[in-house]
């Protein structure tokens, strides 16, 4: 829950702005498969990624009528809310994931370290945590995450080609960061899994993402595109700049053929090499 925004703006410039707001509350209990609690320490996401769902959210946060991608709310007093409500979660148990409806390692997050004190309060709980993000900025954290007795670290993946990322993912690190991020967490012992979400008909090579991952990962899950919430006009207006037809994409991404086809690839490229697949979500 959110509280009153404060007149603080932290940083305006001509495509974004960032500004701190007092929360009511941090950790919200979950209805996603899996996942007890949610913890999301900002507000709004400028990775911009042009498919994203989580855009339905300005709705009841007070940016119905801003595009999403373009601003960012800081919890100011997500540390010491975290004091208060951690100690009920070592009670109750239950895995927290970080990042539902934002990415907790925004490019903002290198100053003012939000995310990375929460961790330190959840650490000395030692409570379950589960991480997915799509900036490579997670490393600076790894020497807290190496200390957790439970504690997943996924990579969101699904395109290899620079250009179309930047394109449909703006404000996020490039593939090829992602992957170094897989690769030294890895080698560092932490518990590491991809998520390639979406899949997307014409873009996504998932043999060739495997290729790339496959020996730095112990799971994976997946995703089908969402195209129902929202952010279809904005989506297909991206796939036009990179020469896809949005009406073939829609066909494809919400036919049987594709959800079968993507599935199957998945299971056949996980035994071989030994990985375990959580699953694929469709919507
Ligand atoms: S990183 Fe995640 S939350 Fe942020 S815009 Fe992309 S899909 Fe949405």
């Amino acid at each position: 829950m959110l509280g009153k925004k404060s007149k603080n703006i932290l940083l305006r410039n001509k495509t974004n702005y960032i500004s701190e707001i007092i929360a009511k509350t941090i950790i919200t209990k979950s209805k996603l498969p899996g996942v007890d609690y949610c913890f999301n320490p900002y507000v709004g996401c400028l990775h911009g990624c042009a498919y994203c769902y989580a855009r339905f959210m300005g709705r009841f946060t007070g940016h119905a009528n801003e595009k999403w991608g373009t601003y960012l709310d800081w919890k100011v007093n997500a540390p010491e809310l975290l004091k208060k409500e951690v100690p009920k979660i070592k009670e109750r148990s239950g895995i927290v994931v970080f990042g539902s409806v934002t990415d907790c390692y925004q490019p903002i997050e290198e100053k003012l370290e939000l995310t990375r004190e929460c961790l330190k309060i959840f650490l000395e709980y030692q409570i379950p945590i589960s991480i997915l993000t799509k900036n490579a900025l997670v490393k600076r954290d790894f020497d807290l995450l190496r200390q957790f007795k439970h504690c997943e670290l996924g990579v969101s993946i699904s395109i290899l080609d620079k250009y179309h990322q930047q394109i449909l993912e703006p404000g996020a690190s490039d593939p090829q960061e992602r992957i170094d991020v897989l690769r030294e967490a890895f080698s560092s012992g932490l518990n590491t899994y991809a998520f390639l979400g979406p899949i997307h008909p014409f873009l996504t090579n998932i043999e060739d993402i495997f290729e790339k991952i496959a020996p730095f990962i112990k799971f994976i899950m997946a995703e089908l595109p969402n195209l129902h919430c929202g952010n279809w006009d904005n989506f297909s207006k991206a796939l036009t700049k990179i020469n896809i037809n949005p009406n073939e994409y829609k066909r494809v991404a919400e036919s049987n053929d594709f959800y079968q086809k993507t599935n199957n690839l998945l299971r056949k490229l996980c035994q071989k090499n030994k990985i375990e697949f959580r699953g694929i979500f469709r919507h």
